[in-house]
């Protein structure tokens, strides 16, 4: 078996070793255009900042540990530049000397990844101006920081410039995020990157949303970003993060099927339209495990597992890829937002039908010490309850909870299943009730009819004469540093004896700060004869839909 693997990094690295370890007689090339094979794309920004201070730290492995080790041909600063399927062998381009040679193959997997995108926009060669996918350009933009930045541009608000934003931020640089859309990290709901947004500006960075960059300038004191907005921003550095593109060169001109979006297309073997070209990582369409539409994920867990089971295929163990649910996580200083599973929108945009459930636990018991408040916004099947998608920001803890609903989605589960889930408590690890499992019981109830709930935006966007009566069942003090437009205060302790104050021929929205309150006024206006629901996740939801209100 002689296998031929395009790509070094994540997806193709991963091949490589895994092939190695099910055939010591296979003879393995692996191929890479760059220097370097195997390295931490996802630690590139903490290098940039100094928080990683080694550039070898960010080597995962060496050409050399891969020959000696795995016994891999790996060709560094070779390009692989056409197939030809029939007579089954790739065109190589060795950069160094700039000979062409011929390789023939067995089988091959192409893990050539996906490349930044750049707009072609007038300026965008000018010097200052990169992108930021491997150790080259990591080594560019710090060359350029040594030579003194005083104004960073970061074009996108994903997860890459949240990251550069930190540490540029731990720099002292004067950073500045500038996102098209009207709110970062576009896979979140708009609503959960609120608390980031807030984070940002508490730390000194300029967010300008809806606006995007026109044309790059050079000025004698360096570059201007012309935005749509008519804006100038002057910076001595600008490194553009809005998306990546598969790389799909080969694929295309080797007559592949390739999506709408160019990902290639693969079966769940990961086998491309020619049963002996395998394809992996961000190059490749996917299926959403949710909606089980095609889609593309670029990130690293899912690029290193299909390098391995396209391997696993290629050696003839039968094995399929389950499919993508965009489990990814972000930090920003000490704040951190994590999803899995279908976003809000994405449901909306499919017309699928859900529920969603939001709560504002601390990541561990109130009472001890350092308890962090985060909020959990969970998607369920508005009928059977399976899980649908999760999103968490906070602090502390938001990564465990998103790990552990991804698995549950994995699963097949349940809210019901959230309810009954035994999760690791002490008082400084969690909480008796976890976060999990009181999403689990808010969500339980409001599917059992225990605890009718009412979204907020339902609530707002009612037309005047139907809308609800908006109840604020918090303190007087609580009240008054803020409520819910045209909502009236009776705490929920004067309820009881207050409940000749309330409308008896209109439904009763009541809300407290995060939902528990709101809860039990709900249980005591029910059974007093009033309809009534509370409105999920309380006052704290209403904020971070309307983080200005
Ligand atoms: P890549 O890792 O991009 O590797 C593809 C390789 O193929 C490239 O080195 C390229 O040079 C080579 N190649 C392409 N065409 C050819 C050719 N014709 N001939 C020879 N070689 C070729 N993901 C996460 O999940 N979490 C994170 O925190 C995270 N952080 C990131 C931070 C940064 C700065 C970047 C850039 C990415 C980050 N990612 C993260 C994404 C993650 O790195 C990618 O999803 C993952 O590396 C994809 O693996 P891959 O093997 O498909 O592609």
């Amino acid at each position: 078996m002689k296998l031929l693997i395009v790509g070094g990094v994540a997806g193709g690295a991963s091949a490589a070793a895994r092939s190695r370890r099910l055939s010591e007689d296979a003879e393995i090339v692996l191929f890479e255009r760059g220097p370097d094979v195997s390295f931490a794309n996802c630690g590139l920004p903490y290098y940039v900042g100094g928080e990683i201070a080694e550039r070898t730290k960010l080597l995962v492995t060496t050409p050399e540990m891969l020959r000696s080790r795995f016994k891999l041909d790996v060709r560094t600063r070779s390009s692989v530049e056409s197939i030809d399927r029939t007579a089954k062998k790739v065109c190589v381009r060795d950069l160094a000397s700039g000979r062409e040679y011929e390789e023939a193959y067995d089988k091959l997997i192409l893990a050539t990844g996906a490349a930044p995108f750049r707009p072609s926009i007038p300026g965008i060669d000018l010097p200052g101006v990169f992108t930021l996918r491997n150790l080259q350009d990591t080594d560019r933009i710090k060359e350029q920081v040594n030579r003194g930045v005083k104004q960073v541009v970061l074009l996108g608000g994903g997860f890459i410039s949240l990251e550069l934003a930190e540490n540029f931020v731990r720099l002292g640089i004067t950073t500045t995020v500038v996102e098209k859309n009207d709110q970062i990290l576009t896979p979140f709901d708009r609503e959960m990157t609120t608390p980031v947004v807030e984070a940002l500006l508490g730390k000194g960075v300029t967010l300008l949303l809806g606006q995007s960059a026109e044309a790059l300038e050079q000025t004698a004191e360096g570059l201007v970003v012309c935005l749509n907005s008519g804006q100038r921003l002057p910076a001595q550095l600008v490194i553009f993060g809005i998306g990546v593109r598969p790389e799909n060169n080969l694929a295309v001109s080797a007559k592949l099927e390739v999506g709408p979006r160019g990902g290639i297309r693969v079966n769940d073997h990961l086998q491309t339209s020619d049963p002996d070209i395998y394809a992996v990582g961000d190059a490749i369409e996917v299926k959403d495990v949710v909606s089980g539409e095609p889609t593309q994920v670029p990130l690293a867990g899912p690029a290193n597992r299909q390098g391995r089971i396209a391997a696993d295929n290629v050696f003839g163990r039968s094995v399929t890829y389950r499919g993508t649910q965009g489990t990814a996580i972000v930090g920003f200083f000490d704040r951190t937002a994590a999803m899995t599973g279908a976003s809000e929108k994405v449901l909306r945009r499919a017309d699928l039908p859900f529920r969603k459930v939001y709560v504002h636990p601390t990541h561990h018991a109130g009472y001890y010490p350092g308890a962090e408040p985060m909020t959990l916004k969970v998607l369920f099947h508005p009928e059977t309850g399976k899980l649908l998608g999760a999103q968490a920001v906070g602090g502390a803890g938001v990564d465990k909870r998103i790990d552990v609903l991804a698995v549950a989605i994995q699963a097949g589960m349940t809210v019901f299943d959230l309810e009954e889930m035994e999760l690791a408590y002490a008082p400084q690890y969690g909480s008796a009730k976890d976060p999990i499992n009181m999403a689990g019981f808010v969500a339980g109830g409001l599917l059992r009819g225990e605890h009718p709930q009412v979204d907020v935006e339902a609530v707002l966007a009612a037309p005047a004469a139907g809308r609800p009566f908006l109840l604020d069942v918090r303190t007087a003090q609580e009240f008054a540093s803020g409520h819910i437009p045209e909502a009236v205060n009776i705490p929920v302790d004067d309820l009881r004896s207050r409940l000749g104050e309330l409308p008896r021929d209109r439904k009763i929205a009541a809300y407290c700060q995060v939902g528990q309150r709101g809860y039990l006024a709900t249980r005591i206006l029910q059974q007093a004869g009033f309809s009534a629901a509370n409105i999920g996740g309380g006052y704290k939801t209403y904020k971070l839909l309307h983080p200005s209100a």
